[in-house]
């Protein structure tokens, strides 16, 4: 079966970059009914963190992809690499080395005068390093041949073997190397297809090189462009919010963030919108493109807004409770935030929006907005907004519906002789504080009688 793993390193949020990788790693395994397993790489010690760790836990959590087996922890697993690397050491795959930093730095600078790629000389091969004294261990790569990656988006890339180091695999202070932590793993945990980002191109070889002299099979690889900003750089802060949990406050929802950041390298025909099943049923990581893909917010903007509006309001409205809450709106106080996201749905591009423009419905506001004011509640409003202020007053709670609403208003133009809007608008201004909002027997129905009446008298002060 095929097994997949996502495997970020705690030392920061999980990024849209990190998420994407994430998903593809997910959909991949969904896709081919096999296994998706977690594996936090935090063998940095003073780089990664716990706080780091819930980050990613986090952010995972939220967008739904849910692994197999896991979290499993490097820092967890040191006996086992310390173990394969021993066993490496005895079948001389690899060697002590004990070369002073001093002879590093002069070989590199005397290979970069020669305008070589800088590389350990291999000094250490053939002598014998009292293992007593301090000294790292170096894989033995194999000299002659070529590796080839024969990867899955990217096709074949060859790697001449006396290009490639013989790189450590643990430090002096006993500590295992990145490289051989992961070849460890992948192998330990069966992990079939290694999708990660185009960055640790340059390390598949050397790791498919220690996996042979493991005698482990190698997976298959699938290296993922990266993510531009819309400058053309590498997507970094610089450009705004990169970690998963910003753009939940923000106000994204999941499903939205999952369709974008799959359609950044991947697409199905013209179709835009996807469910996570069609994903699962339709994704494949041999058709991402090659090439990096530009991050546009606007794009993410109209998927969102689409979600918010085509989502069970049901859903949407627990999604909203949050935003609410932020806003130190109290839910409970005011309708039920279902009716609220059938009302709004189609103006917001957010959650975030969608709160701020349903506040009115939870709370009194602060201030006109000045536009609306200026236009709508000039002395000619006085009259209807009294003659709809006595009217609504006198309709029962019970009566407190669109209906009857919308038939006050009709009642008052009519008598005064003008038409809806000029009923409508002022009333909406005084109850909402600006001019645009859902149809105004919504909005009354929304705010509801006691604020409704409260509201118009303000406007009429
Ligand atoms: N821990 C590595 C990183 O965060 C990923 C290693 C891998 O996927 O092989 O970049």
């Amino acid at each position: 079966t095929v097994r997949t793993r996502f495997a970020p390193s705690p030392t920061g949020f999980l990024h849209v970059g990190g998420a994407r990788t994430a998903l593809f790693c997910y959909l991949f395994a969904r896709h081919h009914g096999g296994e998706f397993v977690l594996r936090i790489e935090d063998t940095d010690l003073e780089r990664s963190t716990a706080e780091s760790v819930n980050a990613i836990l986090e952010g995972m959590s939220w967008l739904g992809l849910d692994y197999d087996e896991g979290p499993f922890y490097q820092t967890e697993r040191f006996e086992r690499y310390n173990a394969v690397i021993d066993e490496l050491l005895d079948r001389g795959l690899a060697y002590r080395c004990d070369c002073p930093k001093e002879r590093l730095e002069r070989i590199r600078d005397m290979q970069m005068a020669a305008k070589q790629k800088p590389r350990y000389d291999g000094h250490c091969r053939t002598r014998q390093v009292d293992p007593e004294q301090p000294h790292v261990v170096r894989f033995r790569n194999p000299v002659d041949g070529a590796v080839v990656v024969d990867d899955l988006i990217r096709g074949r890339i060859p790697f001449a073997n006396d290009e490639l180091d013989d790189l450590i695999l643990r430090r002096s202070d006993g500590s295992p190397t990145y490289n051989l932590t992961v070849v460890v793993d992948d192998a330990d945990m069966g992990i079939t297809h290694v999708i990660r980002g185009d960055d640790h191109v340059n390390n598949t070889p050397r790791q498919m090189n220690i996996m042979t002299a493991l005698g482990f099979e190698t997976p298959r690889y699938a290296h993922v462009p990266m993510i531009l900003g819309a400058d053309g750089t590498r997507l970094s802060k610089r450009h705004g919010a990169v970690s998963v949990v910003a753009y939940r406050d923000l106000g994204y929802l999941p499903e939205a963030l999952i369709n974008y950041l799959v359609r950044l390298g991947w697409s199905h025909g013209d179709q835009e919108v996807f469910s996570l099943d069609d994903l699962i049923e339709l994704f494949d990581i041999t058709d991402v493109n090659k090439a990096a893909s530009t991050f546009n917010t606007d794009k993410l903007d109209w998927l969102n807004q689409h979600y918010i509006q085509h989502g069970e309001p049901k859903h949407i409205a627990r999604l909203l409770s949050p935003h609410l809450g932020h806003l130190d709106i109290d839910p409970s106080t005011g309708p039920d935030p279902v009716a609220v996201v059938e009302a709004q749905a189609a103006r917001a591009k957010t959650l975030k929006e969608l709160a701020e423009i349903s506040a009115f419905c939870y709370r009194d506001f602060d201030d006109y907005e000045p536009a609306a004011a200026k236009k709508h509640l000039r002395p000619v409003a006085r009259e209807p907004l009294e003659r709809v202020r006595a009217e609504l007053d006198m309709l029962a709670l019970a009566d407190w519906q669109d209906a009857e609403l919308h038939r006050v208003v009709e009642r008052v133009a009519e008598a005064l002789g003008l038409n809806m809007g000029k009923v409508a608008q002022p009333l909406r201004v005084a109850v909402v504080g600006r001019a645009a909002s859902p149809g105004i027997d919504i909005t009354l129905r929304l705010v509801g009688k006691d604020a409704t009446l409260r509201r118009i008298d303000r406007a009429l002060a």
